[in-house]
């Protein structure tokens, strides 16, 4: 979105589903228009009857019926004009809405998950929404407030061009407060964009947050956040409005004084014999509707900037890059994992790579823990076989195929990435589970649900496997959640595993039917763990320190305790924080 046209022809491209109606409207809109005039002249041929003393009862109602028949086509074609406009308006909506939810799954995951979900809900929702009003009453109403003043002012040329000119002499006159008005005009609705949004993750973040807040006793300074972002929106619109309020009002009060300068001229034309009485009168009439039109156009002015602000807010998403997708599946003999000379950056940026050259071969059935201080890249490492992002250097294969080719599809069917974020859907348990494989029967989803631990605390539902996840959201446990969350990945039943490993619901009996769950789930798969607690992944067939992006050590436990002293460290800090647990009896170490 470069410049002015683009956003338009955007919103044409938008349009091209409705293009018909559109243009529909616009012809219904110009017919109305033409319709309001029919009055105009019937009530002219009556006051021609009167003054020319020849008016008759069925001439005066013919006339008169002329006029309401004008009027009726006017009301009629502005309704089937508006009912086009929303038809259209909502087309559009539902199209943008499509693309985006559309690129949300073709663009790249990690992309998507950088942004908030106030930020998405604020595009989607709010900014798209804010598209409607604009675009479904501008086409009607606009076109009316457009065509009524060009055409009363043809119409007064036929009668008398000086009369025609001294009914919009105020125009230009009113357009000097106008333009001094508009001054900066598009740089200060720029600024009144950026503080509203301001405004809005604010608020976001301050629900969003209302629990840490109140457990850590923040209220008081969160709520200055608040009240200072809300308060400083207010004083930037009180501004604004009181350095353009004289001169909009200067404006408007000059723009209707039309009849301040056709009515000398209209009398001077008329002792002049120019005019006729029944010109005069119909040329004050129509000269006093060219205005209020033209002062409605008025709106539009912001009614279009919400609308371009909105389509250039949801191209911002519409033109996100795609993640390349392979579109032939391809036969993957095995399920070995290799890196391969992996570097890679979230920016972009050469000097900001998180992970630097690694290496990394993982065969089918093996296990493998990756191990490090915190922000090393474990989580990275994990998220690229997931194709979350595209490696910015070296490749990453499954099955000796890089994943690149492998369709996306086919490569979440060969994936399962269990992460420490349980998200469940507002459907039942049982739908929850079953979304795995979206095939598979009830009795498979109970056994997955039963292989994961969770038949017991379902069995305590109410509604058991039928509970709304809503409902049931609330009363789940962290740790019964990740349960629901192994289960389904369990029936999904793919050959590679991505577990980031819980840190948190550690209390012993949550963690013992997670560990239990999670070796239901990974028995026989190719196996990569994001390990926070070493203890759960001494039997490793292969533990990889990765320490600033580059790996510092791979080995089994023993052989690293012996050849590295960070990974030595790292042991004794664990075990010396397992002696101070209270109870660390029931931890039980991956098996696979
Ligand atoms: P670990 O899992 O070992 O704690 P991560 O892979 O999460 O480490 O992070 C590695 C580095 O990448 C860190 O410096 C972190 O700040 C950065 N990072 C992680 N996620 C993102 C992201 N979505 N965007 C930008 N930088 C990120």
């Amino acid at each position: 979105m470069k410049d002015e046209q683009s956003w338009f022809q955007a919103l044409l491209s938008f349009a091209a589903r409705c293009k018909g109606k559109m243009i529909l409207s616009v012809l219904c809109s110009i017919i109305s228009v033409f319709g309001g005039f029919v009055p105009f002249f019937g009530v002219y041929q009556i006051l021609k009857l009167f003054i020319e003393q020849n008016a008759e009862w069925s001439q005066i109602l013919f006339w008169c019926g002329i006029c309401i028949a004008g009027y009726a086509v006017k009301l009629l074609f502005f309704a089937i004009s508006t009912i086009l406009s929303h038809v259209g308006a909502y087309t559009i909506l539902e199209t943008i809405r499509m693309q985006i939810a559309d690129k949300l799954m073709k663009a790249p995951l990690g992309d998507v998950m950088n942004k908030t979900i106030g930020q998405i809900k604020s595009v989607i929702v709010d900014r798209v929404e804010a598209i409607e009003p604009p675009l479904a009453h501008f086409i009607p109403e606009a076109t009316g407030n457009i065509v009524i003043p060009i055409a009363i002012f043809i119409f007064l040329i036929v009668f008398d061009w000086r009369m025609a000119l001294a009914s919009i002499a105020t125009i230009p006159l009113a357009a000097i407060p106008m333009m001094l008005m508009m001054r900066g005009y598009s740089e200060r609705y720029d600024t009144y964009m950026k503080s509203s949004s301001h405004v809005n993750s604010v608020i976001v973040e301050y629900v969003e947050g209302i629990e840490v807040v109140k457990a850590f006793n923040q209220a008081t300074s969160s709520y200055e956040k608040f009240d200072k972002a809300v308060s400083s929106f207010k004083d930037y619109i009180l501004d604004w409005y009181q350095s353009t309020w004289k001169m909009m009002y200067l404006a408007f009060a000059i723009l209707p004084t039309t009849l301040l300068i056709t009515l000398p001229v209209g009398l001077l034309l008329f002792s002049s014999g120019a005019l006729t009485p029944v010109e005069l009168c119909m040329c004050l009439i129509l000269s006093l509707s060219i205005i209020a039109p033209l002062m409605r156009l008025e709106v539009f002015v912001n009614e279009i900037k919400i609308m371009e602000y909105g389509i250039r807010e949801t191209m911002a998403y519409i033109n996100m890059p795609e993640l390349p997708n392979a579109d032939k599946p391809v036969t993957l003999l095995h399920t070995d994992i290799e890196l391969d000379h992996v570097s890679f950056s979230y920016t972009g940026k050469e000097n900001e790579m998180v992970l630097q050259d690694v290496n990394l071969k993982m065969p089918q059935g093996s296990f493998t823990a990756l191990v490090g201080p915190s922000g090393g890249g474990k989580s990275t490492v994990a998220r690229l076989i997931a194709r979350f992002w595209d490696v910015s250097e070296g490749s990453i294969k499954i099955g000796g195929v890089n994943i690149k080719d492998i369709p996306l599809k086919q490569l979440s069917d060969t994936v399962s990435f269990v992460t420490q974020d349980n998200f469940l859907f507002n459907c039942s348990l049982k739908e929850n589970i079953r979304l795995g494989d979206p095939s598979a029967t009830d009795e498979q989803v109970f056994a997955a649900a039963k292989a994961a631990c969770c038949d017991e605390f379902i069995g305590k539902l109410e509604k058991g496997y039928d509970t709304p996840a809503g409902d049931a959201g609330k009363r789940l446990s962290g740790g019964e959640k990740q349960r629901i969350a192994i289960a389904r990945a369990i029936l999904k039943k793919a050959p590679i595993v991505i577990l980031d490993e819980a840190t948190a619901f550690t209390d012993p009996e949550n963690e013992d039917k997670i560990q239990q769950s999670i070796m239901a789930l990974t028995k026989g798969k190719t196996l990569l763990v994001i390990a926070h607690r070493l203890s759960t992944i001494q039997n490793a067939d292969q533990i990889v320190l990765l320490k600033q992006g580059h790996i510092e050590a791979v080995g089994k436990q023993g052989e690293l305790l012996k050849s590295s002293p960070l990974y030595a460290d790292m042991w004794k800090a664990h075990i010396g924080a397992k002696a101070w647990a209270v109870s660390d009896e029931s931890e039980v170490a991956l098996h696979v």
